[in-house]
């Protein structure tokens, strides 16, 4: 089989329609708004490639014009998609292209102003790709591999169409548009397949990453306050406990509210769950640097400490209790008070488990409740672990 331009164009074609229907199908099921605008990109390439087939019988305005046109609007569709996958708000200009190129349509097709409307088309073409390359750009944030490969393959195919309108430009170019002859033609319509592939790949690398990458964010973390789950944090607790030693001690508190359920009983579980909510941020606030936080469930939260010492967990504890019962106090007027009870444990080497540890925070924390709540108590974990 020959690579003649009618080949090519088949072929262009089906790869067009396949990547149509597979981010069809993909925005089916995750409805993202930009495989939708990828998969309508790839429609209109599709209807774009079969007009162009047109051209051998005579159709120009249609098999040309209007088939180089919906091009534009392929690409612009792209540079809609990568817009929403990059969250870019688009100027209102760029929607003045669709315009234009319909305008242009009532241009005369003689020879001359063919030249200048391939030229015109082709630099549209070129600038909206070089745009959607430029937005991908790192702009501070790591990028996946696949939104990398995207912001290359578009800046080469935006390069491309720059070169072609350079090429229509200088005298004696070899192009016959009706008659399919030329090597501009032919070159054009190799790297318009590859480039349907290699946007179509990259693209699906890129959304598929970072759906992993939600999807992993989202099962680590506890959905009402946004801190660690208790699985989160078994899986980050070795990397802070392993240069745990004598001279640079860890600890964990384990830390509880108290009387919540009067809280949910008086004020209803909303409340309760916005006391919770305030918790996770005070957390969040007195967290050491390096140190880990993590809600085990229900109003039980834990804190994982390395390089720390008595006195740093005594005074973390005392302003926690502190600004909490302040907290409390001023949203909520209950029998008794509602008050954080958190039962601590130091350790002076790496421990054998995260459950060891919990455990051991566990026995401190009844003490504090059997002690009559609102208070911080420390045990000594080095031997248990
Ligand atoms: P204590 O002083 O002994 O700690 O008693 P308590 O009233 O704080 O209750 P306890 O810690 O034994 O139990 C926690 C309660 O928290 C039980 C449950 O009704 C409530 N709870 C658990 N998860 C949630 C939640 O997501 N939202 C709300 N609003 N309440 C919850
Ligand atoms: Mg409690």
């Amino acid at each position: 089989m020959s690579l003649d331009p009618v080949t090519l164009l088949t072929l262009s074609v089906a790869l067009a329609a396949a990547a149509s229907l597979y981010f069809a199908i993909e925005w089916a099921s995750v409805r993202e708004s930009s495989l939708l605008c990828f998969s309508g990109g790839f429609a209109i390439i599709t209807v774009g490639c079969v007009l162009a087939l047109l051209r051998g019988s005579g159709l120009l305005l249609v098999g040309i014009w209007f088939a180089n046109g919906l091009l534009i609007s392929a690409h612009w569709l792209f540079l809609l998609g990568v817009a929403r996958f990059t969250e870019t708000r688009l100027s209102k200009a760029w929607y003045l292209v669709i315009a234009i190129w319909l305008a242009m349509l009532a241009l005369p097709t003689d020879p001359l102003w063919s030249k200048i409307m391939m030229a015109v088309q082709s630099s549209m073409i070129g600038v909206i790709t070089l745009r959607a390359s430029f937005l991908l750009r790192p702009h501070g944030k790591s990028w996946s591999v696949g939104a990398v490969q995207l912001r290359y393959v578009l800046l080469v195919h935006g390069l491309f169409y720059f070169a072609k309108v350079a090429s229509t430009l200088m005298p004696g170019a070899l192009i016959d548009l009706a008659a399919f002859r030329g090597e501009i033609i032919q070159i054009s319509l190799v790297e318009g397949a590859m480039a349907i592939m290699l946007i179509a790949l990259s693209m699906t690398g890129s959304e598929r990453y970072r759906r992993e990458k939600r999807i992993a964010r989202l099962a680590a973390r506890d959905p009402l306050t946004a801190l660690y789950n208790r699985r989160a944090l078994e899986v980050r607790a070795p990397r802070l406990l392993e240069p745990v030693s004598a001279s640079r001690p860890g600890a964990l508190l384990l830390i509880d509210i108290d009387n919540f359920k009067l809280v949910n009983d008086l004020y209803g579980h909303t409340a309760g769950d916005r006391l919770l909510v305030t918790l996770s941020e005070l957390i969040r606030t007195v967290l050491p640097e390096g140190a880990l936080a993590a809600r085990l469930g229900g109003d039980e939260f834990v804190m994982l400490l390395s390089d720390t010492s008595r006195e740093q967990i005594v005074a973390l504890g005392d302003e926690l209790r502190g600004q909490f019962h302040q907290l409390a106090q001023r949203s909520f007027d209950t029998p008794a008070a509602v008050t954080l009870s958190i039962g601590a444990t130091l350790f002076d080497h790496p421990p054998s488990s995260l459950t060891a540890l919990i455990e051991q925070g566990d026995t401190a924390l009844y003490q504090s409740k059997r002690g009559g709540r609102d208070s911080l108590r420390v045990v000594d974990g080095a031997a248990a672990v």
